[in-house]
């Protein structure tokens, strides 16, 4: 496998729901300090990181997301995505939903937030930096802004091709100056979400949610002067849940579609990324996500995928349908 993609799994501990349901734990490390899971014991998947419950916030920032800020603060693209089905992990484990308090719980956006401040801070006297952030919803094929000032059905923003690429026509960019002002916004758009969702009678779990940071680095000093961009992408996944399980026919059906659409399109372009050969044509243009993130995931860029997943035993078939999908990135 090349290294342009990282394939972690993480397997939370029981919920208080799966406890008290009577759910008993299906899904293990198949050995200490091996990369490996087990299944009921008798299906093993092995990755580049497992993660299970006694592994912290930290300790997955610390090495599947602290090791990448060089990349970055070098000028390249870096993406970190959270694969899994609704409820096994994905907004705990990226911070999507951050609540302003920087305890042992927050997730992974507010830790690499603080750290690339830091970082910019520490190289200052030589670079200078601008930042602006984006938080983008993906739904049914459409994209909302979550930091737009206006009403969420008058939050759209379509989709542009030129010369330079994708981009979303008219799509909030907020300048930003510190870590706070970032989490701050994040908090302000996830509520947005969270609004939306539940006027609409849904949950969060049928739509993507793409959070952006933008940094334009220029070197000081008069000759030579360079300037890089580079793009910290972080991608709350919708539900990978099959369609049967959650989603009755009729109305609903469209979404399924559709969000399948995505997280299909993602697992060939990874697939493909992930091949040794690399050189294969990459089918980008298969979804509106991989589109958008299309300059971000391949080529120099770096990709985490962080694949999420309940233990539960009541929880197997559809654990094991996410271990296959994972599977193929490798
Ligand atoms: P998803 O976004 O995949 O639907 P959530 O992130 O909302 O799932 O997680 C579902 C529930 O499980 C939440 O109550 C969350 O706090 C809890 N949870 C998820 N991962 C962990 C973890 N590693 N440790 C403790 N609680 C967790
Ligand atoms: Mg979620």
């Amino acid at each position: 496998m090349t290294e342009a993609v990282t394939v972690a799994l993480r397997v939370r501990p029981l919920v208080k729901s799966e406890v008290q349901r009577g759910c008993r734990v299906a899904v293990q490390r198949a050995a200490p300090g091996m990369p490996q899971v087990a299944v009921n014991r008798t299906d093993y998947f092995t990755y580049n990181h497992v993660f299970d419950s006694d592994d912290t916030q930290q300790g997955i920032y610390d090495s599947c997301v602290q090791p990448k800020l060089l990349r970055l603060l070098n000028g390249f693209n870096v993406t970190i995505l959270a694969y899994g089905q609704t409820g096994s992990g994905k907004t705990y484990t990226m911070g999507t939903g951050f609540d302003g308090i920087m305890d042992e719980h927050a997730g992974l956006i507010p830790r690499a937030v603080n750290e690339i401040f830091q970082q910019m801070m520490a190289m200052s006297q030589n670079v200078e930096y601008k930042v602006t952030c984006s938080f983008v919803e993906l739904y049914q094929e459409q994209f909302f802004d979550l930091f737009s000032r206006k009403k969420r059905e008058d939050s759209t923003v379509d989709m542009r091709e030129d010369k330079n690429g994708v981009f979303l026509l008219g799509l909030t960019e907020l300048n930003v100056h510190a870590a706070k002002e970032v989490t701050d916004q994040l908090m302000r758009g996830s509520s947005g979400r969270a609004v939306a969702a539940t006027a609409m009678n849904e949950t969060s779990s049928r739509s993507h949610a793409i959070f952006t940071l933008t940094i334009v680095a220029t070197t000081k000093g008069n000759e030579d002067k360079t300037v890089t961009t580079s793009k910290f992408n972080f991608v709350d996944l919708a539900g990978s849940e099959r369609c049967s399980k959650t989603l009755a026919c009729g109305d609903r059906f469209k979404e399924g579609v559709n969000i399948n659409k995505g997280l299909l399109a993602l697992g060939n372009v990874i697939t493909v990324l992930g091949s040794n050969q690399g050189t294969g044509y990459v089918p980008y243009r298969q979804s509106k996500l991989t589109r958008l993130l299309q300059d971000s995931l391949g080529g120099n860029s770096v990709t985490v995928m962080i694949v999420c997943v309940s233990p539960a035993d009541y929880n197997v078939p559809e654990t094991l349908s996410t271990l296959r999908y994972a599977d193929r990135a490798l």
